[in-house]
């Protein structure tokens, strides 16, 4: 990415600007504490909230929160039969909805992310590219006093397409007047993130906090921490 020269800066949302672990990890506690302990009477608090976290990483309620082709409804028969699977005693469309709830009060960008921005913004169009529902990813932006950061928001349930459809990429370079040759996207998931960019053909930095790069695919450049990026897009410029 030595000397190339972008226009728009995309960039996804968890765990790329905010924290996302954390966020889950609120939430649950939230939405559990919301529907007391008399929920799995059976089950230790600890043991409880670790199978509802490991519930609420599974496909089928990512699909739900990316609004991916095919979701199934949180109140559905198949939800709740994956809560029944999961040894969860608890109603998938209530408890999914007080999570959703929970998740949309949390938002907290890690250390350096502002400076970043700020930075950042001073030449180039600044955008977030997002696979999630629209109220939720809104208020954590809020939350975490990103707002005013940004050029343009793009979020699939609102606009209907998710990562990896490279077409929710396209959409965020119209309103960023900007080209694949022109953007970079930032992001932390090979099967979201990785795969859209390189079908979009737009260069990527890939983040991963635990230094695990040995995921095949397209990037520009890989980082443990998204704020690292100010050094070296400072370094172009010198
Ligand atoms: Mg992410």
């Amino acid at each position: 990415m030595k000397g190339k020269k972008y226009k728009a800066i995309l960039f996804d949302l968890d765990g790329t600007l905010i924290n996302y672990d954390a966020a889950q990890k609120y939430a649950v506690t939230r939405a559990i504490e919301q529907l007391g302990k008399s929920i799995s009477p059976d089950l230790e608090p600890k043991v409880l909230e670790q199978n509802v976290l490991e519930l609420v990483s599974c496909d089928a309620v990512q699909d739900i929160e990316a609004c991916r082709p095919g979701w199934m409804p949180a109140d559905s028969k198949y939800m709740q039969d994956i809560f029944t699977d999961a040894g969860v005693n608890l109603p998938s469309g209530l408890f999914l909805n007080n999570y959703f709830e929970a998740m949309s009060q949390h938002g907290e960008p890690p250390p350096g992310v502002i400076d970043l921005l700020v930075s950042l913004k001073k030449d180039h169009t600044i955008g977030i590219v997002s696979n999630g529902l629209g109220p939720v990813q809104r208020k954590r932006l809020v939350k975490a006093e990103l707002m005013e950061y940004l050029d343009l928001l793009v979020v699939s349930c609102e606009v209907g397409y998710a990562k990896p459809d490279p077409a929710i990429l396209q959409l965020a370079m119209r309103l960023a007047d900007s080209t694949p040759e022109t953007t970079l996207f930032v992001g932390d998931s090979i099967g979201s993130d990785m795969r859209a960019a390189e079908a979009a053909g737009v260069d990527f930095v890939f983040i991963q906090p635990d230094g695990d790069f040995s995921s095949p695919g397209s990037r520009v450049l890989e980082l443990r921490k998204t704020a690292d990026l100010k050094s070296f897009l400072r370094s172009r410029h010198s």
